[in-house]
């Protein structure tokens, strides 16, 4: 028996139990994996913690910055002095500011396509996304059939192909423009949520984001119950809820369900959900993305100038940074991997891509780790998938309107809940707030 229960032990639904906590209600954490922090999850290499999920955060994620502090959790600048390199139509280029080295024309085209870009985002709402006058508009296209309709080139194209990949772990082309349009402008514009100095990627914690879970885990204790997947979610005539575990039954007066919406789908409800929610989980698929990381002596790459950010038009690794804990080493690079490529090969085979990636970039140094580690996400084998759900067109103003509209005591949380910063931290510590919010005037109501 409890107040509320909670499904989920990722940031939205350790953050929604712990507001419910400290608003005085009885609560039980309810996750299917053996740890906490969903898509939150911190390994080591070479001695030195390194996420396999969510690493950054920066300006304006207020809610899971505060948490943070809250809790203790030190975070530091992304190192970013020196030359950025770019691996580009198969020669490798340095360039020093946000905008990588590409001709005059392409540049000016990257420009074009992000002004037009930017002024779509004025015409829609973030929180009702289908109610915008464009909604239709906007819905019927992929990012990457809005792309071609307003004549990007090949170069600006395939450059927002990477931010695809890297936002959502899908293809322009598996995307919906309005949830494009509606996603960068929760994130505060394509720049702020794409800069490292003044955007999303300007601080990395020391020790990891899942700490934070594992700290609000801490405080909750024994209202946590890891491995027990919630398998069914029954509503009775009372009002009363039971969930049901592979471990035990739980009744209570409300249930928050911080997963996915790709998840809810393997929940059976009794009775069932009116179809239009049916139709939502169909609708809203996970992306998929991969994490490769090597560890050497000594960041060697910054003797040599650089700052260890690197773009690549050649996969699979696309992205990197330098996630070294100092300049003394271990020198530890973090590149993201293009999961369609990545994640089929074997174990051995995907860091002989992986280190073949940072070669081109880095040099023969680059070669010779002390140690590697990679993650693939799409590949796991509870609630797979992330960073995010890559929503394709059509899905927003048909089923958008149900994302987050209680059922029977039932409330939804989750990152891909949020008005602000869907798809990030930030987004998911808000959306657990929200809902513990939601079912604190919910019961006080009823009682
Ligand atoms: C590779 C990668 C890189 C990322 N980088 C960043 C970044 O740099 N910055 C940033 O802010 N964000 C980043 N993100 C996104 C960030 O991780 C997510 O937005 C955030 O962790 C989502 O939190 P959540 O609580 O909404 O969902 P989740 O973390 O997915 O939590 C949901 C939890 O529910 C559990 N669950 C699912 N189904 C059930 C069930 N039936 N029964 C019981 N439990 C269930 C899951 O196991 C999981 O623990 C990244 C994600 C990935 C994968």
């Amino acid at each position: 028996m409890a107040d509320v229960v909670v499904v989920g032990a990722g940031f939205a639904g350790l953050s929604a139990a712990r507001e419910l906590t400290r608003l005085g209600h009885e609560v039980v954490v309810v996750e299917g994996r053996d740890r906490v922090g969903g898509r939150s999850y911190t390994g080591t290499i070479a001695g030195v913690p390194v996420d396999l999920g969510a690493t950054f955060v920066g300006p304006t994620q207020d809610a899971v910055l505060k948490l943070a502090d809250e809790l203790g959790c030190e975070r530091e600048p992304t190192f970013g002095r020196g030359k950025n390199l770019i691996r580009w139509r198969g020669s490798v280029r340095s360039y020093r500011s946000t905008v990588p080295r590409l001709s005059i024309i392409e540049l000016l085209d990257v420009s074009r396509i992000q002004w037009r870009f930017e002024r779509v985002c004025r015409k829609v709402s973030v929180d009702q996304p289908w109610r915008s006058p464009v909604a239709a508009e906007l819905d019927a296209v992929s990012l990457d059939g809005w792309l071609r309709s307003v004549h990007a080139g090949a170069s600006t194209r395939d450059l927002m192909a990477i931010v695809a990949r890297v936002t959502w772990g899908a293809e322009p082309d598996a995307v919906s423009m309005l949830h494009a349009v509606r996603y960068v402008k929760a994130a505060g514009g394509l720049s702020r949520m794409l800069d490292v100095k003044g955007g999303a990627q300007q601080d990395r914690f020391l020790a990891g984001t899942q700490q934070i879970a594992l700290r609000m885990a801490e405080q909750l204790g024994d209202r946590v119950v890891l491995g027990a997947p919630v398998r069914r979610i029954a509503r009775h005539p009372d009002h009363s809820l039971t969930v049901g575990t592979d471990r035990a039954e739980y009744t209570a007066a409300a249930v928050v369900v911080a997963i996915p919406p790709a998840h809810r789908g393997a929940v059976e409800f009794d009775p069932p959900l009116p179809a239009d929610y049916g139709e939502l989980n169909r609708h809203w698929p996970q992306g998929h993305l991969s994490k490769a990381y090597a560890a050497y002596q000594t960041p060697f790459w910054r003797t040599n100038g650089c700052s260890g950010e690197a773009l690549s038009d050649e996969g699979p690794v696309f992205i990197t940074f330098d996630c070294s804990p100092g300049d003394g080493g271990p020198g530890v690079l973090l590149g993201f991997t293009d999961a369609r490529t990545f994640d089929p090969l074997p174990p051995e085979q995907r860091r002989e891509v992986a280190l073949a990636g940072f070669t081109a970039l880095f040099g023969e140094a680059a070669s010779r780790p002390l140690d590697y580690l990679d993650h693939c996400w799409g590949a796991e084998t509870f609630a797979p998938g992330g960073p995010t759900a890559a929503v394709p067109p059509g899905a927003w103003t048909a089923h958008g309107r149900w994302l987050r509209a209680p059922v029977d005591g039932i409330f939804w949380a989750g990152t891909e809940t949020a008005d602000r910063w869907t798809g990030f931290l930030d987004g998911a510590v808000r959306s657990g707030l929200r809902a513990a919010t939601d079912v604190h005037q919910e019961l006080t109501r009823r009682s």
